[in-house]
């Protein structure tokens, strides 16, 4: 079979692998606990199910405009207002089956092909594939000092003639780390300053712990919304728990905004619109689910980190916000391939390499999960990786025998 160069060029996205991984194990009745994932496990608002199933039952569920239902941008402008204090109009948002969607349109909007798109890492699984899908050349930061945090010499040392754009994920997937208010706020000026993209993927900005709030990348623009090459990223995924839905925003400018809906209206046409419908209800119903997940991911990071502070030489960084642990544990493995699948075939524990977040040695582990799942989980990591723990554990009826260390 003869695939075209760009097919070849893509690999598989390593999370929904491994999605399919553990439910393949758990139809087997195999004690799979699941720390890959990257969805929160309550509900959708009431709201959103209600404004959904309203729309349902009329039976009349035709195509919505390329670019969006007026009623969800109506809805997408007064958020944006309420959290970024920014004024928009309509023409500034697409919404689109997505956050996903809203960054391959943007990505397809700006760039030619060789153009380079800047990001740190860690990095989302996704931005580098993505990139290469639009034909661009991914160019990625590794913070020089070990941490998660980049510096914005770094970035600014990388940029060139072929620069396009700069994408930040900040609270980050894979690490939790929130970069700082200094740090949006050079970065911003920056690309104003060199007159490229930077792109705002903000989907977890109000997961966010220990009463500390998300810098407003919009506080910092100096240049009108009608001629920023600022573009924020939205969505109804993470914050809603709202991921099977697949509702997601951009807020652009005019010409950039006009751009991507052109290009989602031949590739996937308005997002279907009881989803657009859900969305409404999410964003403009009782806001109270917000807070009651952002508390739960909150007491789970705190369970997760006490419990990986036992790990004996794992270097672990308190996430900021999210709901991902990006522990680097190179002192038992350096690659993390390899000790993912250890994980997965001795203690049936799914975890994500850190290679395909760009950083070897660590795993990202979700605490989305139940508590119980999280202790379990690290309870038999603990007991696969360290010399020194008894040599035997049951899961379930099984009783599990540690020859592998
Ligand atoms: N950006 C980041 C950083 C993400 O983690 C995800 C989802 N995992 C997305 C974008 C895409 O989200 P959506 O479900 O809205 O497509």
């Amino acid at each position: 079979m003869s695939l075209s160069q760009l097919a070849r060029s893509i690999k598989e996205s390593a999370t929904l692998k491994l999605n399919e991984t553990a439910a393949i194990l758990r139809e087997k009745g195999e004690p799979v606990i699941h720390l890959g994932g990257g969805e929160p496990k309550s509900k959708a608002p009431i709201d959103a199910v209600v404004n959904c199933a309203t729309q349902l039952n009329t039976g009349d569920i035709k195509y919505a405009p390329a670019d969006g239902l007026p009623a969800l941008k109506k809805a997408v402008i007064r958020y944006t207002e309420e959290h970024y204090n920014k004024l928009i109009g309509p023409d500034n948002v697409v919404c689109s089956s997505g956050a996903k969607q809203s960054i391959m349109n943007t990505l397809y909007a700006i760039l030619d092909p060789k153009d380079e798109v800047i990001f740190p890492a860690p990095y989302w699984v996704s931005y580098p594939e993505m990139v290469k899908l639009a034909g661009g050349v991914p160019v990625i930061v590794t913070p020089e000092d070990g941490t998660f945090h980049p510096a914005v010499r770094e970035i600014a040392d990388m940029v060139g003639s072929y620069t396009k754009a700069v994408i930040i994920n900040s609270p980050n997937n894979p690490c939790g780390v929130m970069y700082s208010r200094d740090f949006i706020a050079e970065l911003v000026q920056l690309c104003e300053k060199k007159s490229i993209y930077l792109i705002m993927d903000d989907l977890y900005n109000r997961l966010v712990f220990d009463g500390k709030a998300a810098p407003n990348c919009f506080e910092f623009a100096t240049e009108p919304i009608d001629r920023s090459k600022l573009v924020l990223v939205q969505g109804v995924s993470k914050m809603y728990a709202m991921t099977g839905f697949r509702i997601g925003w951009a807020i652009a400018n005019p010409e950039l905004a006009e751009a991507m809906g052109n290009i989602q209206s031949h590739q996937t046409s308005g997002p279907a619109t009881p989803s657009q419908w859900a969305a409404v209800g999410a964003l403009n119903g009782v806001q109270s689910s917000i807070e009651s997940l952002r508390l739960t991911l909150e007491n789970n990071r705190n369970v997760m980190v006490d419990r990986l502070q036992t790990f004996n030489g794992v270097r672990i960084t308190k996430p900021d916000g999210t709901f991902y642990c990006f522990p680097d544990f190179s002192a038992y493995m350096k690659e993390s391939q390899k000790l993912a699948q250890l994980l997965l075939e001795k203690v049936r524990v799914v975890t994500v390499p850190g290679k395909e977040f760009g950083m070897e040695g660590h795993l990202r582990l979700s605490f989305c999960g139940t508590i119980k799942d999280t202790m379990d989980a690290l309870e038999r990591m603990k007991w696969a990786l360290d010399p020194n723990a008894p040599n035997e554990l049951y899961l379930g009826e099984r009783r599990l025998v540690r020859d592998w260390l």
